[in-house]
Parts: structure tokens; sequence; C-alpha cells
């Protein structure tokens, strides 16, 4: 991984309250222990259990970031949280872009704003990228991930490197328990470095892979030389899973 620490980060998705959130990250700081860990962990809580997980975290390595931002800094849009918001709740940073937001209409030019609004307030950011199963089938995937790239980076400073990473996830592995082999996963991600070195240091610059990661895929794609971490959904809801991905890091 060129020096680059791996960053493990688990996306709660629309999953645990407060009170199962607090249970959560007690179990992941018995696992981990409080001591220097080699990687990077952050777990994305929905909005409701920002804070409670922020607590419970308190102290401890695992940063809490939140599952999407609104770009503006306040005002009349109904059920968004803006960065300023996220972070007086204590947390650490945000992820912005993933497929699953971007599916229910949040743009390109959105991901930008949203990427700078979080960096603005000192936010940790995990800008999201990856195409759809039609778009690999049809050769386009080179295309549409350079796309997203340009497009989300856009507005981020070249001295902002260490606070931005960005994750690989192919629509068509997330939450399906198709994880991409290893060589596909490798190859994108090294596709997505190159087109982030257009702005930013790529030897820099932390690239995440995301879908279907577990204990048992973690270990291949991790020891791949352009990826530097996951993104996990659905096997970072048990504690003990993840942590045993973060063991594989
Ligand atoms: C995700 O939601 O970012 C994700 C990668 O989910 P899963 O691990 O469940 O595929």
């Amino acid at each position: 991984m060129s020096g680059r620490r791996p960053l493990i980060a688990g996306n709660w998705k629309m999953n645990k309250t407060g009170v199962e959130a607090r249970e959560h990250v007690a179990r992941l700081r018995a696992h981990l222990g409080d001591g220097d860990l080699h990687a990077d962990v952050a777990v994305c809580p929905a909005f409701t259990a920002l804070e409670a997980t922020a607590r419970a975290a308190s102290g401890s390595s695992v940063r809490v970031l939140a599952q999407a931002v609104h770009e503006a800094p306040s005002g009349a849009h109904t059920g968004e949280i803006s960065a300023g918001m996220i972070a007086a709740a204590g947390a650490d940073g945000t992820l912005v872009g993933h497929s699953e937001r971007r599916a229910a209409g949040e743009t390109d030019d959105q991901v930008a704003a949203r990427v700078r609004a979080a960096l603005d307030v000192g936010l940790d950011v995990i800008m999201c990228v990856g195409e759809s199963l039609e778009q690999r089938e049809a050769g386009e995937t080179d295309a549409w991930l350079t796309g997203q790239v340009r497009a989300g980076l856009a507005q981020v400073a070249a001295g902002e490197v260490s606070v931005l990473a960005i994750a690989y996830e192919p629509i068509w592995a997330i939450g399906t328990g198709r994880t991409a082999t290893p060589e596909i996963a490798q190859e994108a991600c090294a596709h997505v470095r190159a087109i982030a070195g257009e702005t930013l240091d790529a030897v820099a610059v932390r690239v995440l892979y995301g879908g279907s990661v577990t204990p048992e895929t973690a270990p291949a794609l991790l020891s791949q030389p352009d990826i530097d971490g996951a993104l996990v959904g659905g096997a970072s809801l048990d504690p003990d899973a993840f942590a045993a991905i973060v063991g594989a890091a």
C-alpha cells in the first residue's frame, strides 16, 4: 500500500438506533482495544444515532462518519443535514455520493458541492464512485469512473488529500453477495487512483473497495496494491465480522 494507512469503514445504512449503536461500539472497542491500530477504523451510523455513536467512540480510535450531507449550511431543505450539524454532533466526517444516494437523484455537481461543504467545516470525506452492471458489461466502466472522480474532486485542493478517501463501489457488488474479484477491484481502484492523480497526489490518496466485503473476501482484496481499505455495508452490522475485516487490514 505504499505507506498509505488502511481505512476500514462500516456503513450501517438505515440500521441501529442510538442505543444499539452504543452497544455496537462498545463491542467493537472490546475487540479492537484502545491502543494503536494498524488501520483507521470508522463507522457510519444514521443521523439519529450520530451523537450517541460519537459519544460511545470518544477516546477510542473508532471514527464516526455520517452517511450523507447537504451542501447548504442551513435553510429550507426538509429532511437534510448540513456539514456543520454533522460536526456539531461530534462526527469526524461523512460519506458523500453513495450509489444508493445517487440512485435517489444525487448528481455529480451535488457530490462535488457536498464534498466541498464537508471539507470546509473540517470533516473527513469518503467519496463513493462505481459503475452499474450494464455499464461494466458495455465496457464503459473506466469512462464512467473517470467522469465521477473528476466531477467529485472538482472543488478539492491538492493539500486536502489526507482528509479525503475515494471508495470504488461497483453497484452490482453492493448488498448482492457478488464481491468483485480482487483483480477487477484492483484494476478499477488503480484507475480511480490514476484519475484522482490528475489533481491530487496519486501516491497519497486512499482508494477503498466496497461491495459485499466479508471476513472471508477481505484478505485477498486488501492485499491488492491499489486497495487501501474497505467500505463495508452488511458485514459491518456485526461487530465480530467487522473487527475481523479490520484484522485483515
Ligand atoms: C455499501 O453499502 O457501501 C456496501 C459496500 O454494502 P455491502 O458491503 O453490504 O455490499
